[in-house]
Protein backbone atom coordinates (compact mmCIF):
# COMPACT_ATOMS: atom_id res chain seq x y z
CA UNK A 1 0.00 0.00 0.00
CA UNK A 2 1.34 3.07 -0.48
CA UNK A 3 2.05 5.55 1.98
CA UNK A 4 0.37 8.65 2.45
CA UNK A 5 2.70 11.54 1.15
CA UNK A 6 3.49 14.72 3.36
CA UNK A 7 5.63 17.75 1.84
CA UNK A 8 7.33 19.41 4.27
CA UNK A 9 9.07 23.13 4.41
CA UNK A 10 9.85 25.87 6.85
CA UNK A 11 10.73 29.58 6.64
CA UNK A 12 14.15 28.93 8.48
CA UNK A 13 16.07 27.32 5.75
CA UNK A 14 16.87 24.12 4.89
CA UNK A 15 19.44 22.90 7.50
CA UNK A 16 17.06 24.37 10.53
CA UNK A 17 17.61 21.82 13.17
CA UNK A 18 13.41 22.12 14.16
CA UNK A 19 12.41 20.92 10.57
CA UNK A 20 14.89 17.92 9.77
CA UNK A 21 13.71 17.01 13.59
CA UNK A 22 10.10 16.70 12.48
CA UNK A 23 10.27 15.75 9.02
CA UNK A 24 12.63 12.41 10.67
CA UNK A 25 9.19 12.08 12.94
CA UNK A 26 6.70 11.94 10.17
CA UNK A 27 8.97 9.65 7.99
CA UNK A 28 7.98 6.75 10.85
CA UNK A 29 4.07 6.87 8.94
CA UNK A 30 4.37 8.73 5.62
CA UNK A 31 6.60 9.24 2.72
CA UNK A 32 8.37 12.78 3.37
CA UNK A 33 9.93 15.26 0.92
CA UNK A 34 11.58 18.37 1.76
CA UNK A 35 11.59 21.77 -0.30
CA UNK A 36 12.60 24.16 1.96
CA UNK A 37 14.42 27.94 1.23
CA UNK A 38 17.84 27.35 1.42
CA UNK A 39 18.32 30.34 3.32
CA UNK A 40 16.54 32.26 6.50
CA UNK A 41 13.31 33.63 5.01
CA UNK A 42 11.17 34.52 8.06
CA UNK A 43 8.45 37.01 7.68
CA UNK A 44 8.33 36.54 3.99
CA UNK A 45 4.36 35.60 3.98
CA UNK A 46 2.92 34.68 1.40
CA UNK A 47 5.52 36.13 -1.65
CA UNK A 48 6.14 34.36 -4.26
CA UNK A 49 9.21 34.77 -6.81
CA UNK A 50 8.31 35.72 -10.19
CA UNK A 51 11.01 37.85 -11.70
CA UNK A 52 14.01 36.01 -11.11
CA UNK A 53 15.21 32.60 -11.69
CA UNK A 54 14.92 30.10 -9.23
CA UNK A 55 17.40 27.61 -8.21
CA UNK A 56 16.92 24.02 -6.38
CA UNK A 57 19.90 22.07 -5.03
CA UNK A 58 19.52 18.39 -4.07
CA UNK A 59 20.73 18.69 -0.49
CA UNK A 60 20.09 14.49 0.65
CA UNK A 61 17.51 11.50 -0.23
CA UNK A 62 14.31 13.64 -1.05
CA UNK A 63 15.45 16.93 0.44
CA UNK A 64 16.14 19.83 -1.97
CA UNK A 65 16.80 23.18 -0.71
CA UNK A 66 15.39 26.75 -2.80
CA UNK A 67 16.50 29.89 -3.90
CA UNK A 68 13.38 31.49 -3.08
CA UNK A 69 10.24 31.96 -0.24
CA UNK A 70 8.61 29.77 1.69
CA UNK A 71 5.52 29.70 -0.39
CA UNK A 72 7.80 29.27 -3.72
CA UNK A 73 9.00 25.84 -2.30
CA UNK A 74 5.30 24.36 -1.79
CA UNK A 75 4.45 25.88 -4.90
CA UNK A 76 7.44 24.22 -6.69
CA UNK A 77 7.39 21.55 -4.96
CA UNK A 78 4.06 20.27 -5.22
CA UNK A 79 3.72 20.89 -9.04
CA UNK A 80 7.39 19.95 -10.06
CA UNK A 81 8.51 17.43 -7.52
CA UNK A 82 5.69 15.46 -6.06
CA UNK A 83 4.29 12.30 -7.82
CA UNK A 84 1.20 13.00 -6.21
CA UNK A 85 -0.89 15.86 -4.46
CA UNK A 86 0.72 15.53 -0.75
CA UNK A 87 -1.73 14.75 1.79
CA UNK A 88 -0.48 16.90 4.74
CA UNK A 89 1.80 20.40 3.55
CA UNK A 90 3.92 20.57 6.74
CA UNK A 91 6.03 23.83 7.72
CA UNK A 92 8.30 24.07 10.42
CA UNK A 93 8.96 23.81 13.18
CA UNK A 94 9.64 27.55 13.07
CA UNK A 95 11.95 28.58 15.71
CA UNK A 96 9.56 31.09 17.81
CA UNK A 97 5.86 31.50 17.92
CA UNK A 98 2.99 32.33 15.32
CA UNK A 99 0.65 33.87 17.03
CA UNK A 100 -2.59 36.04 16.40
CA UNK A 101 -1.80 38.28 13.96
CA UNK A 102 1.76 36.75 13.21
CA UNK A 103 -0.41 34.52 10.72
CA UNK A 104 -0.15 37.52 8.58
CA UNK A 105 3.32 38.16 8.37
CA UNK A 106 4.82 34.51 8.81
CA UNK A 107 6.45 32.22 6.15
CA UNK A 108 6.19 29.55 7.86
CA UNK A 109 2.24 30.54 8.44
CA UNK A 110 2.00 30.92 4.47
CA UNK A 111 3.58 27.73 3.51
CA UNK A 112 0.98 25.89 5.21
CA UNK A 113 -1.50 27.79 3.60
CA UNK A 114 -0.40 27.33 -0.29
CA UNK A 115 -0.48 24.00 0.56
CA UNK A 116 -4.34 24.06 1.33
CA UNK A 117 -4.67 26.41 -1.98
CA UNK A 118 -3.22 23.51 -3.69
CA UNK A 119 -5.63 20.59 -2.03
CA UNK A 120 -3.67 19.13 0.67
CA UNK A 121 -4.58 20.07 4.35
CA UNK A 122 -1.65 22.72 5.63
CA UNK A 123 -0.32 22.72 9.06
CA UNK A 124 2.09 25.34 10.67
CA UNK A 125 3.93 24.56 13.59
CA UNK A 126 5.86 26.67 15.76
CA UNK A 127 8.11 26.60 18.51
CA UNK A 128 9.00 28.92 21.68
CA UNK A 129 12.42 30.77 20.44
CA UNK A 130 14.75 29.24 23.43
CA UNK A 131 12.89 25.93 23.84
CA UNK A 132 14.55 23.92 26.79
CA UNK A 133 13.99 20.22 25.14
CA UNK A 134 12.77 21.22 21.64
CA UNK A 135 13.01 17.83 20.52
CA UNK A 136 10.38 16.21 22.76
CA UNK A 137 8.34 19.70 22.00
CA UNK A 138 8.64 18.62 18.44
CA UNK A 139 6.78 15.28 19.35
CA UNK A 140 3.35 17.26 19.77
CA UNK A 141 3.60 18.82 16.53
CA UNK A 142 4.71 15.19 15.02
CA UNK A 143 0.98 13.90 16.54
CA UNK A 144 -1.10 16.52 15.01
CA UNK A 145 0.29 15.75 11.81
CA UNK A 146 -0.12 11.67 12.39
CA UNK A 147 -3.75 12.92 13.26
CA UNK A 148 -4.55 14.45 10.27
CA UNK A 149 -2.92 12.17 8.24
CA UNK A 150 -4.82 8.97 9.70
CA UNK A 151 -7.80 10.80 9.56
CA UNK A 152 -8.24 13.51 6.02
CA UNK A 153 -9.10 16.90 6.98
CA UNK A 154 -10.98 18.73 3.82
CA UNK A 155 -8.51 19.82 1.17
CA UNK A 156 -7.92 23.41 2.13
CA UNK A 157 -8.13 23.16 5.73
CA UNK A 158 -5.22 25.10 7.61
CA UNK A 159 -4.02 24.01 11.32
CA UNK A 160 -1.60 26.97 13.37
CA UNK A 161 0.09 24.61 15.72
CA UNK A 162 1.69 26.33 18.29
CA UNK A 163 4.33 24.72 21.11
CA UNK A 164 5.73 26.23 24.53
CA UNK A 165 9.19 26.83 25.41
CA UNK A 166 8.53 23.95 27.90
CA UNK A 167 7.09 21.04 26.68
CA UNK A 168 3.51 20.31 27.92
CA UNK A 169 1.50 17.12 27.21
CA UNK A 170 -1.87 19.36 27.33
CA UNK A 171 -3.16 20.99 24.30
CA UNK A 172 -5.62 23.16 23.71
CA UNK A 173 -7.89 24.19 20.45
CA UNK A 174 -8.03 27.71 20.10
CA UNK A 175 -8.94 31.02 18.24
CA UNK A 176 -6.33 33.42 17.25
CA UNK A 177 -5.52 36.12 19.91
CA UNK A 178 -4.14 39.27 19.69
CA UNK A 179 -0.18 39.44 20.32
CA UNK A 180 1.09 43.38 20.98
CA UNK A 181 4.76 44.33 19.76
CA UNK A 182 6.43 47.26 20.61
CA UNK A 183 6.07 49.07 17.37
CA UNK A 184 8.84 50.49 16.23
CA UNK A 185 10.89 52.20 13.46
CA UNK A 186 14.30 53.00 14.61
CA UNK A 187 16.20 55.63 12.23
CA UNK A 188 20.03 55.44 12.08
CA UNK A 189 22.87 56.71 10.04
CA UNK A 190 25.12 54.65 7.17
CA UNK A 191 28.55 55.36 6.97
CA UNK A 192 28.28 58.09 4.43
CA UNK A 193 25.34 60.29 6.61
CA UNK A 194 22.32 58.76 4.98
CA UNK A 195 19.29 57.65 7.11
CA UNK A 196 18.08 54.07 6.99
CA UNK A 197 15.38 52.20 8.94
CA UNK A 198 14.56 49.73 10.97
CA UNK A 199 11.14 48.15 11.49
CA UNK A 200 9.41 45.77 14.10
CA UNK A 201 9.80 45.74 17.94
CA UNK A 202 9.92 42.71 19.85
CA UNK A 203 6.86 41.43 21.44
CA UNK A 204 4.91 42.93 24.42
CA UNK A 205 2.72 41.09 25.61
CA UNK A 206 -0.93 39.69 24.34
CA UNK A 207 -4.75 40.67 25.05
CA UNK A 208 -5.85 37.87 27.58
CA UNK A 209 -8.87 36.79 26.62
CA UNK A 210 -9.81 33.32 27.26
CA UNK A 211 -9.42 30.73 24.55
CA UNK A 212 -6.89 32.13 22.57
CA UNK A 213 -3.79 31.06 20.85
CA UNK A 214 -1.84 33.61 23.12
CA UNK A 215 -3.16 32.44 26.46
CA UNK A 216 -3.02 28.87 25.62
CA UNK A 217 0.51 29.24 25.08
CA UNK A 218 0.82 31.77 27.93
CA UNK A 219 -0.15 29.20 30.65
CA UNK A 220 2.37 26.91 28.99
CA UNK A 221 -0.04 24.19 26.83
CA UNK A 222 -0.10 23.33 23.20
CA UNK A 223 -1.93 25.37 20.66
CA UNK A 224 -4.13 24.30 17.89
CA UNK A 225 -5.70 27.01 15.82
CA UNK A 226 -7.58 25.87 12.45
CA UNK A 227 -8.41 28.59 10.20
CA UNK A 228 -9.61 29.20 7.14
CA UNK A 229 -9.01 30.77 4.42
CA UNK A 230 -12.02 32.88 3.27
CA UNK A 231 -11.29 36.34 4.60
CA UNK A 232 -14.51 37.89 3.10
CA UNK A 233 -16.66 39.64 6.12
CA UNK A 234 -19.59 37.99 4.83
CA UNK A 235 -21.48 40.01 7.68
CA UNK A 236 -20.66 43.23 6.15
CA UNK A 237 -21.66 41.94 2.38
CA UNK A 238 -24.98 41.61 4.47
CA UNK A 239 -25.17 45.02 6.00
CA UNK A 240 -23.03 47.30 3.92
CA UNK A 241 -21.61 49.91 6.44
CA UNK A 242 -22.52 52.70 3.80
CA UNK A 243 -24.24 53.36 0.54
CA UNK A 244 -22.27 55.20 -2.12
CA UNK A 245 -23.73 58.95 -3.49
CA UNK A 246 -23.78 59.32 -7.29
CA UNK A 247 -24.00 55.49 -7.61
CA UNK A 248 -26.74 52.57 -7.39
CA UNK A 249 -26.07 49.26 -5.35
CA UNK A 250 -27.12 45.78 -7.47
CA UNK A 251 -28.75 43.78 -5.26
CA UNK A 252 -26.88 40.56 -5.55
CA UNK A 253 -27.44 37.29 -3.65
CA UNK A 254 -23.98 35.90 -2.24
CA UNK A 255 -22.87 32.56 -2.64
MN1 LIG B 1 10.97 31.56 10.92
Amino acid sequence: MTRPLVLCSNDDGVDAPHLNALAALIEDFADVLVVAPERQRSAASHAITLHKPLRLTEVGPRRFALSGTPVDCVYLGILKLCDRVPAVVVSGVNDGYNLGSDVFYSGTVAAAVEGALRGAAGIACSLGPRAEDPDRAIRFAAAVVRAAVAEPMPAGTVLNVNMPKTPSDGYQWTVLGRRLYADDVSERRDPRGRPYYWVGGGPAGHDDVEGTDCVAIARGWNSITPMHLDLTDRGRVDQPPWALEGFHVVVGSPP
